[in-house]
């Protein structure tokens, strides 16, 4: 321009005729015109864009955020619901000490999750358990909402089938409130078989309120998200939640950065056109005083240059304002131009990198710059991604944007979004890691096996899932509290890390299960010994404060594509194997095979059986005498639960105690065996006992003093003739419930007897400070006692420990008269075992009665 304006002086000044100058001063001031047009122009075009782009990403980001509010709600409450845990204590009944005192479902998901309102709601569409802010509380749902959710229950119902949840946006009192439900099923859990019901639904809420909206905003790089006032109601930075904006539409606040430059710049380009109209009203004023004045004209055209150079500085400023770089480059792919911002934003040299390739100072993630920029009918509009080094080594990363020069080269700017990208980056790691001990998460394990099946491995080079879960965790938790559980998760988490490869992932799925997958294991004996190190590694100590704590795993192995080649499908393989090496004792692991499955059906088949079985008198109690050693008095009789199978047979209790303690039948079954039990004792004569076992699970569930009390009241036995037989197991798990429980047992009468003393930790504290009448020496110790002294040693301990704490010692599985003489050598109180009798039906017991009362002692002993 200033070339332009030096030549036109020169004309002007060397061509004296008046005329002529006018004329050339009129094309000039037209030219100038059409600049300052073009100029303001381009500005309000530059500037639009600027705030639509800006108006489109800031809607994108404000959708996003709400998108991944839905997200996590819908893992949260995914994870919680198909779950068979929960649907044991939440569907089959409500539990409402596991749910919430337990912080199995508890206050903990406001603490942590901000969810304002949990809650089940049941098959009629009940709610039978709410925990509103923390707390429990009894509220209908559909009350607290204001209005009925049963659409949302429904949809949620018809997800159970493929375990899909789902969220929806309403509206309470003027407010968007975020939903969340699931239906209940169990999960993966083989154990738990589902009912006909209709499933019972979670549901979990999110009020969307001013401060949270905020800072849902705030973490998506949205300011003041809020939900709109009618007055916002037509302006553009709007999201309808819910379907058409039922639910609220949500407002926010865009930069504008466009507007914000045509405050700049338009007022800027006013003053140069002002100041060249001025100059021009001069010039002319004076041409047409005549020839003379073209000195002046001169001089006033001069000053224009100047104010032309300070129009000029302004335009500089402006671009040194903002804070983007701008760059210009020529043909050769140099740099030509850089703003001086340049070295303020990237602390390099402009000296050193003008002359420079483009390429070596900036890449992009797809290749180099200039490929970039080589792009035929690349649209000007779109901006590249380039990182760069800066002067610490850094890697920043700068958004970019060019157009082409008609002389050719590229000119453009910079801008600087290292910040932006790694917020968004710790973003994405957040929601893919778990919070706790930083391992992947289900989405990401997600993710990363979708991506490695998609890879499809083969018989040689198998994907492997392990499925791994600790055992005695939960007592951990219990004893120690949260604090220390978290430590021993984080410790194990780090183990397990330790023992894997780079390549190799460790997600952690749930409270102690974890999921490892791996792909650089070739052979079965590489994964059993990466098992054995893996087991070895977690059985290590720990340390919490003062104390050691132990913990240990169980594996289950799944692989692709041997045993599967879903994701799914793995999953569930992998959990049945780990279900078997749980059965299987723990601490061990189990390949997934084909015949699992098929054995878990059947287990599934026998509990439905034995559901059957329990209403509709299939089960059968037997009786196993026990006699005094010292002098072959029958004193009493152990009742045996057996289950008279229709085409099975007889199926003794092995086999199906555990799986009645698993399904929760245990308690039906056991009212069955105490009252009949108590119902045939009342019938004996006085001086006899029935002793009757109860599982530990009796101890945890169920009323058992009221069981016990209405069984004593409606058989109409005397206490003192009822013995129950426990196991240590029951102090192992809650000592201090079961003292008390204990303690009120024995206010009713009745006497108290540990079973199967020797064979658990058979710690002495137990025996001395629980009210115990009686231990039973299991009867592995009878089955060794003529081959090893050490058992002779031990049961002669045990006899002598009893009679310290005056409990009756009573010796199990007594099968030869070398037991007998033995015990009677070491001088055991009571013995049971074939030898002496059989467990019997209730005739041939009640023969034996008849015979034992009319012979008056047995003469066997
Ligand atoms: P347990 O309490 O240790 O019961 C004693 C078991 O040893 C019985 O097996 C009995 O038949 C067996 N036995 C008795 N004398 C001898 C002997 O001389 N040699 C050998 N080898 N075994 C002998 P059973 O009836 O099969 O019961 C097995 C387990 O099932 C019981 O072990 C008990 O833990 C459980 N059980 C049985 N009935 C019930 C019940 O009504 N409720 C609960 N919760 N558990 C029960
Ligand atoms: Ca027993
Ligand atoms: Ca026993």
């Amino acid at each position: 321009m200033s070339n332009n304006l030096a030549t036109i002086v020169h004309t002007f000044t060397n061509r004296s005729s008046l005329s002529l100058a006018r004329g050339s001063l009129f094309k000039f001031v037209a030219l100038l015109a059409a600049v300052f047009v073009l100029a303001s122009l381009s500005l309000i075009y530059l500037a639009h864009d600027l705030d639509r782009t800006e108006e489109i990403e800031s809607a994108f980001y404000t959708k996003k955020a709400m998108q991944s509010l839905e997200k996590s709600m819908r893992s949260t409450v995914k994870d919680y619901a198909f779950w068979g845990d929960a649907y044991k204590h939440l569907h089959a009944e409500v539990d409402t000490d596991w749910a919430y005192v337990r912080q199995n479902i508890g206050s903990t998901l406001y603490a942590d999750f901000g969810m304002q309102g949990v809650f089940v709601v049941n098959d009629v569409n009940r709610t039978v358990y709410s925990v509103i802010k923390g707390e429990l509380k009894p509220v209908e749902v559909a009350d607290w909402l204001d209005q009925s959710i049963v659409g949302i229950l429904d949809k949620a119902r018809t997800g159970a089938e493929t375990e899909t949840p789902i969220t929806a946006f309403i509206n309470v009192k003027g407010n968007p409130v975020l939903v969340a439900a699931a239906a209940i099923t169990p999960g993966t859990d083989p154990t738990v078989v589902p009912d006909d019901r209709p499933p019972s639904v979670l549901v979990f809420v999110d009020m969307l309120n001013s401060t949270k909206l905020e800072l849902i905003g705030n973490e998506f790089g949205v300011s003041r998200l809020h939900v709109a006032t009618p007055d916002e109601k037509d302006a553009i930075s709007l999201l309808p939640l819910g379907d058409n904006g039922a639910a609220g539409t949500l407002h926010w606040s865009s930069s504008q950065p466009g507007l914000r430059l045509l405050g700049i710049g338009l007022p800027l380009i006013g003053v140069a056109a002002l100041l060249v109209w001025l100059m021009t009203w001069a010039i002319l004023r004076r041409t047409t005083a005549g020839a003379l004045a073209l000195d002046a004209s001169y001089a006033s055209l001069q000053s224009s240059q100047d104010a032309l150079a300070i129009s000029e500085a302004r335009f500089r400023d402006v671009v040194e304002a903002s804070s983007d770089w701008v760059w210009e480059i020529d043909s050769d792919w140099r740099l030509t131009f850089l703003s001086e911002r340049f070295e303020v934003v990237t602390g390099l040299s402009r000296d050193a990198w003008v002359g420079a390739l483009i390429d070596d100072l900036l890449g992009t993630e797809l290749g180099t710059l200039s490929q970039w920029l080589s792009i035929p009918n690349r649209r000007p509009d779109i901006s590249v991604q380039c990182r760069y080094i800066d002067t610490q080594d850094r890697e920043r990363i700068t958004r970019l944007s060019a157009r082409e020069m008609t002389q050719g080269g590229f000119r453009g700017t910079a801008t600087d979004v290292t910040e932006e990208v790694e917020s968004r980056r710790r973003i994405e790691f957040l929601s893919q890691h778990d919070a706790l001990t930083g391992l992947p998460n289900r989405t990401r394990l997600q993710e990363f096996l979708d991506g490695k099946l998609k890879a499809l491995p083969t018989v040689e080079q198998p994907l492997i899932m392990l499925s791994l879960d600790l055992d005695r965790f939960k007592p951990v938790n219990d004893l120690l509290g949260h604090a220390a559980g978290d430590l021993v998760l984080n410790e194990v988490s780090s183990r397990l890390a330790a023992c894997v490869r780079d390549g190799d992932l460790v997600a952690r799925i749930g409270g102690d299960e974890f999921v490892l997958i791996l792909t650089d294991v070739n052979s079965q004996d590489e994964v059993e010994a990466l098992c054995h190190r893996l087991i070895e590694s977690i059985e290590r100590p720990i340390a919490i404060d003062e104390q050691e704590v132990f913990v240990s795993a169980s594996i289950g192995i799944a692989m692709a594509p041997t045993d599967a080649f879903e994701a799914a499908e793995l999953l569930r393989y992998a959990d049945i194997a780990l279900y078997e090496a749980k059965s299987a004792g723990r601490n061990t692991w189990r390949f997934y095979a084909g015949d699992m499955n098929a054995r878990i059906i059947e287990r599934r088949r026998l509990e439905s059986d034995l559901r059957f079985a329990i209403k509709h008198g299939e089960l059968r109690l037997h009786f196993q005498p026990r006699y005094r050693i010292a002098d072959g008095q029958m004193v009493g009789a152990e009742a045996l639960v057996r289950w008279q199978h229709p085409e099975r047979g007889l199926i003794p209790p092995d086999t199906f105690i555990p799986i009645a303690e698993e399904s929760g039948l245990i308690l039906s079954l056991s009212d069955w065996v105490l009252n009949t039990a108590c119902r045939c004792a009342a019938q004996w004569p006085e001086k006899l006992f029935v002793s009757v076992n109860l599982s530990p699970i009796e101890f945890k569930r169920g009323n058992l003093i009221g069981r016990i009390q209405k069984a004593l009241h409606d058989s109409g036995i005397d206490p003192t003739r009822v013995e129950l037989e426990i196991t240590e197991s029951v102090m192992l798990d809650d000592a201090a419930g079961a003292l008390e429980l204990m303690q009120t047992l024995k206010r009713l009468g009745v006497r108290i007897c540990m079973d199967d003393f020797g064979t658990g930790y058979s710690s002495l504290s137990y025996l001395r400070a629980f009210p115990f009448d009686g231990l039973k020496i299991d009867r592995s110790f009878l089955s060794r006692l003529v081959e090893s002294d050490d058992d002779k040693a031990i049961v002669q301990a045990i006899v002598g420990l009893g009679r310290a704490l005056s409990l009756t010692v009573t010796a199990e599985g007594i099968e030869t008269g070398q037991h007998l003489q033995l015990l009677k050598a070491v001088a055991c109180d009571e013995g049971q075992g074939y030898f002496l009798s059989r467990p019997l039906d209730i005739d041939a017991f009640d023969a034996l009665l008849d015979a034992t009362e009319s012979a008056g002692t047995r003469s066997n002993v």
